[in-house]
C-alpha cells in the first residue's frame, strides 16, 4: 500500500501531482487506486471540477469524499480548502466495493439492508468505511442495523460537515453517485492480505455531578434530574438558549453509557421548551455527566491508543476527528493530537460532525472523539518500532487555565459530595447515609447483620474531663471501627448514629457479627485515653430476617443494645 497526499491549489498543481502518481503506478504492480477528497467548502462546482480532472487523468481510479470542517494532511491541520489523499493498493487479493445512497429517516432501513446484504454476499469484506451527511437526523436506527453485520467486520467513518459549523449544509460524493446533500458513501474493503485496526481517543473528562435522565424520547432529551435538560447548560456553564447554543455547548458534551462503553454525546440544538436534540438516541433512566477537554488526558490517550496502532504496523493511518476538538485546541495547536501518528505512517483525515466506530458488536456514533484507523497489506513488517512523537511541553495560557479550573471544580465537588454523607467529627458515614446503605442491602436480599454500639457512662467523661476528652473518646471509637471494618469486606460500613452511638453494617450472618462485636469490645477496652483512661462499650447485635422492614430491623438491634445496658453494660447482647 502506498499513499500520496496533497492539497489542491490550482489545476496545474493537481495535474502535476496526478502525473507523479501515474508514473509511480506505471512502474509498479497495483490492484486499486482510491482517491479520498475532502473539501472545507460545500462548493459543488469546485468539487466536480477537481473530480473531473482526477477522472480524466486516471480513469481507472475510484474516488469519494465529503465536505468537512477541516482536513488533516501529513498528520496536521491543512490550511487549504481541498485535500486529496490517493491510496494505491498493491496486493491483487485486496478487494473493494463502493456504494452511494440517498439517506433520510425514510431510506435508512433499506440502505442498511442493502449493505448488510452486500456484506453477506461478499465473504472477503473485512471493513466498511463510510462518510455521510447527518445533521438533523438521528442515526440510531442506521447504527443499530449495521451492528447486525458479521461480528468481525470493522465499521468506521465520519459525518460530513462544513467550515462554518452553523452551516447546516454538507455533502458527500463518489465516482458513481455524484454529489449529494443528503447521502452516504460506503467503501467496503477486504481480501486475505488486507489488515485493518481501529480505535478511538477522547481525553474528555467528567465534570461535576451525575445527572439522571428522567425523560427522553428518541434523540430528544427532555429532562435531567426532573428539570428541563437545557437548564444544565445555563446553570453550570452560563450558555444561553439562543442561536449560538450549538457553538457554545459543543466543547461540553455529555458522557453517556451506551452499549457498555462511555460515549460522548453533544446536543445539536436546544428548543424553546428546554429540551435538547441530541445526535443520537438517549435512553430514559440512564445517567449522563457533563464533560470537558483536558489536554494532558488527551495526549495520554493519544500515547496509549497510538502505541496500539503502532504495534499493528499500519502502512497508512486515517483520522475521523470531531470539529469540536478543532475548536477546543484552536488551529495553532490542533495538530498536537494528530501529528504523533505521522511517525508511524502517512496520516490523513478530516474534522467531522460525528464519528462512527464499531466497538464489539455495536456501531456507535460518537461526538468530540477522534477515531483512528490503521491499514496494511500483507504481514506486519519487522523494521524497528517507529516512534510516536508527542509534544510534551507544558501547556500554557488558556489550556493551563482551563485545566486548573476544572481540577478545582472537581476537587471541590468531591469534597461537597463527601461532606453530605460523612459525619464531621468522626468522618464515618452520617446517620442518613448508613441508614441508606442498610436499606439498600436489606432490599438486595443478601446477608446483613447490624452491630449497634453505645459508649458506657459517657456523660461522666464529659463531666469529669471536659468535652474535649469526650470528643477524643468518640474519635477513638470511630478509628477503632474503621480499622475493624476495613478487614471485613467491601460492603461493611460504619456510621455515627448520634452522640456516642454507632452503627456497623456487616455483609455477613449473625455468627461473624457476634465475633466482630466481641472484638470491638476488647479492642476499645484496650485504648488508653489521655485523661479518661480505659472505657467500655455496650453492643447490640442482630441479623436481617426474610420479612424484615428497615424499621423492624432497627428496633430489634436497638432493643439488643438496651438489654446490654440493662444487664450491666460492657457486654454484647444478640437478639
Ligand atoms: P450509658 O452508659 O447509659 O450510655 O450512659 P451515658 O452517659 O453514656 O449516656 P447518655 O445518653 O446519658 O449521655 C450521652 C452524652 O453524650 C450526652 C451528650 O452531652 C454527649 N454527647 C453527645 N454528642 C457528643 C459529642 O459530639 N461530643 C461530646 N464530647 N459529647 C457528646
Ligand atoms: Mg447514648
Ligand atoms: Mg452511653
Amino acid at each position: 500500500m502506498r499513499q500520496f497526499q496533497f492539497d489542491y491549489y490550482n489545476d496545474f498543481s493537481l495535474k502535476t501531482e496526478l502525473t507523479k502518481i501515474r508514473l509511480w503506478c506505471d512502474s509498479s504492480v497495483y490492484s486499486h487506486i482510491v482517491f479520498q477528497i475532502y473539501s472545507e467548502q460545500v462548493d459543488r462546482e469546485k468539487i466536480s471540477h477537481v473530480c473531473s480532472i482526477i477522472e480524466s487523468a486516471m480513469p481507472q481510479a475510484e474516488y469519494f469524499g465529503c465536505s468537512t470542517n477541516g482536513n488533516i494532511i501529513g498528520g496536521e491541520f491543512s490550511e487549504n480548502d481541498i485535500t486529496i489523499i490517493c491510496t494505491v493498493f498493491e496486493y491483487p487479493s485486496t478487494k473493494m466495493l463502493f456504494r452511494q445512497y440517498e439517506l433520510s429517516d425514510q431510506t435508512a432501513d433499506s440502505v442498511t439492508g442493502d449493505i448488510l446484504h452486500l456484506i453477506d454476499e461478499n465473504h472477503w469484506v473485512k471493513a466498511v468505511e463510510l462518510v455521510t451527511t447527518i445533521r438533523g437526523m438521528s442515526m440510531t436506527g442506521f447504527c443499530e442495523n449495521l451492528s447486525n453485520s458479521r461480528a468481525d467486520i470493522q465499521i468506521f467513518g465520519g459525518g460530513a460537515f462544513a467550515s462554518d459549523i452553523n452551516n447546516e449544509e454538507a455533502c458527500v460524493f463518489s465516482k458513481n453517485g455524484g454529489i449529494s446533500s443528503g447521502g452516504v458513501v460506503f467503501w467496503l474493503l477486504g481480501g486475505e492480505d488486507l489488515a485493518i485496526d481501529s480505535t478511538y481517543v477522547t481525553g474528555w473528562k467528567p465534570l461535576g455531578k451525575m445527572l439522571h435522565v428522567t425523560r427522553s424520547e428518541g434523540s430528544r432529551l427532555y429532562e435531567l434530574d426532573g428539570a428541563p435538560a437545557y437548564d444544565v447548560y445555563y446553570k453550570y456553564l452560563n450558555i444561553k438558549n439562543d442561536a449560538h447554543f450549538f457553538n457554545h455547548s459543543l466543547e461540553f458534551p455529555f458522557f453517556y453509557k451506551c452499549h457498555g462503553i462511555s460515549i460522548l454525546r453533544a446536543p445539536t440544538a436546544s428548543l424553546d421548551d428546554g429540551s435538547l436534540i441530541m445526535t443520537s438516541d438517549i435512553e430514559s433512566d440512564e445517567y449522563a455527566q457533563l464533560a470537558y477537554g483536558d489536554p494532558g488526558t488527551i495526549l495520554e490517550s493519544v500515547r496509549e491508543e497510538g502505541t496500539r496502532i503502532r504495534d499493528f504496523r499500519p502502512e497508512i493511518v486515517q483520522i475521523f476527528s470531531c470539529a469540536a476538538r478543532r475548536s477546543f485546541w484552536g488551529n495553532n495547536e490542533i495538530s498536537k493530537e494528530s501529528k504523533p501518528f505521522c511517525g508511524i505512517a502517512p496520516t490523513s483525515g478530516f474534522y467531522t460532525s460525528g464519528e462512527f466506530l464499531r466497538t464489539g458488536k455495536y456501531l456507535n456514533q460518537h461526538n468530540v472523539t477522534m477515531v483512528l484507523v490503521g491499514m496494511r497489506e500483507g504481514l506486519a513488517d519487522d523494521i524497528p518500532k517507529k516512534t510516536l512523537e508527542i509534544d510534551e511541553s507544558e501547556f500554557t495560557g488558556k489550556m493551563a487555565l482551563i485545566n486548573r479550573l476544572a481540577n478545582y471544580i472537581n476537587a471541590a465537588f468531591r469534597e461537597l459530595e463527601e461532606s453530605a454523607i460523612l459525619d464531621g467529627l468522626t468522618k464515618l458515614y452520617n446517620r442518613a447515609e448508613i441508614q441508606r446503605r442498610i436499606n439498600e442491602r436489606l432490599l438486595s436480599g443478601e446477608k446483613l447483620s447490624l452491630i449497634m454500639i453505645d459508649i458506657d457512662n459517657f456523660k461522666s467523661v464529659n463531666d469529669t474531663y471536659g468535652h474535649n476528652e469526650g470528643d477524643n473518646v468518640i474519635i477513638g471509637l470511630a478509628k477503632m471501627l474503621k480499622d475493624g471494618i476495613s478487614s471485613r469486606g467491601n460492603y461493611a460500613s460504619a456510621g455515627r448514629w448520634g452522640g456516642e452511638e454507632f452503627m456497623v453494617l456487616l455483609p455477613n450472618d449473625i455468627n461473624s457479627a457476634i465475633v466482630a462485636a466481641g472484638e470491638m469490645c476488647s479492642a476499645f477496652r484496650e485504648i488508653n485515653f489521655p485523661l479518661a483512661g480505659h472505657r467500655t462499650i455496650s453492643v447490640g447485635v442482630t441479623e436481617a430476617k426474610a420479612d424484615d422492614t428497615l424499621d423492624k430491623l432497627l428496633i430489634r438491634v436497638d432493643s439488643a443494645l438496651y438489654d446490654a445496658k440493662h444487664n450491666g453494660k460492657n457486654r454484647v447482647v444478640v437478639v
